[in-house]
């Protein structure tokens, strides 16, 4: 732990307890202490050459023998997090055609590698085992959720946008300045619909005349 400290604030006081802990760590060594103690981290912290504790140090024979998803992944593939505009680039690993791994992507000149909590737990959003992929309807009055097929649901959409944009339209407001709007439909797009995505709704549902158009995609 002390060497931890030292590396935090760097004092003159806390480099001493450093030295102080290699000195402790030979003597150790000299006494012949035995080789479970020697091999507690903090111990090959004080001793090693990993001060920060963050390499060999940290190792145990256990997870010496792992190997990083990114290491074994057959491709990588260059994307873009998909839940909010500032865009910051990915690398998804890819192994036997399924995702492993999403990183930030150092190439990116948004973002440089980083991915803030929300992107980096990306991967989670593709394989969660709780993922829903298929569309589900709640009908007017009803308690349960129904599964429909996509195509269904779709035809359900255009039916209600064709009927409900003439009957709420507004062509002029009581002045007789144009409006040309119709207030029966809203967007609201989730925070996984990407730039492009909002790009397309926003453009339809102003071409179909509706003004309430809403993403909640933020940080
Ligand atoms: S959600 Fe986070 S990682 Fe994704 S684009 Fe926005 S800031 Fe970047």
């Amino acid at each position: 732990m002390a060497a931890a400290a030292v590396i935090v604030d760097g004092t003159d006081r806390t480099r001493r307890r450093f030295v102080d802990g290699l000195r402790f760590g030979d003597g150790l060594r000299a006494m012949g202490l035995s080789k479970a103690f020697l091999g507690w981290p903090v111990v090959r912290q004080l001793t090693g050459n990993d001060p920060l504790g963050r390499g060999a140090a940290a190792e145990s024979k256990r997870t010496r023998s792992w190997t990083a998803r990114t290491e074994t992944a057959d491709a990588v593939v260059k994307s873009v997090c998909p839940y909010c505009a500032v865009g910051c680039g990915q690398n998804v690993y890819v192994k036997d055609g399924r995702v492993v791994q999403i990183e930030g992507d150092p190439d990116s000149p948004v973002s440089r590698g980083r991915l803030c909590p929300k992107g980096s737990a990306s991967e989670q959003l593709v394989n969660a085992p709780n993922r829903i992929k298929h569309v589900l309807y709640r009908r007017p009055g009803g308690t349960d959720w129904e599964r429909i097929e996509a195509e269904q649901a779709l035809d359900m959409i255009a039916d209600r946008v064709v009927e409900s944009r003439p009957r709420w339209w507004q062509d002029t407001d009581e002045k007789g300045q144009p409006l040309r709007r119709t207030m029966g439909i809203a967007a609201l797009g989730g925070a996984t619909l990407d730039n492009e995505e909002n790009y397309l709704i926003k453009k339809l549902f102003t071409a179909l005349g509706a003004i309430q158009i809403e993403n909640q995609a933020r940080i």
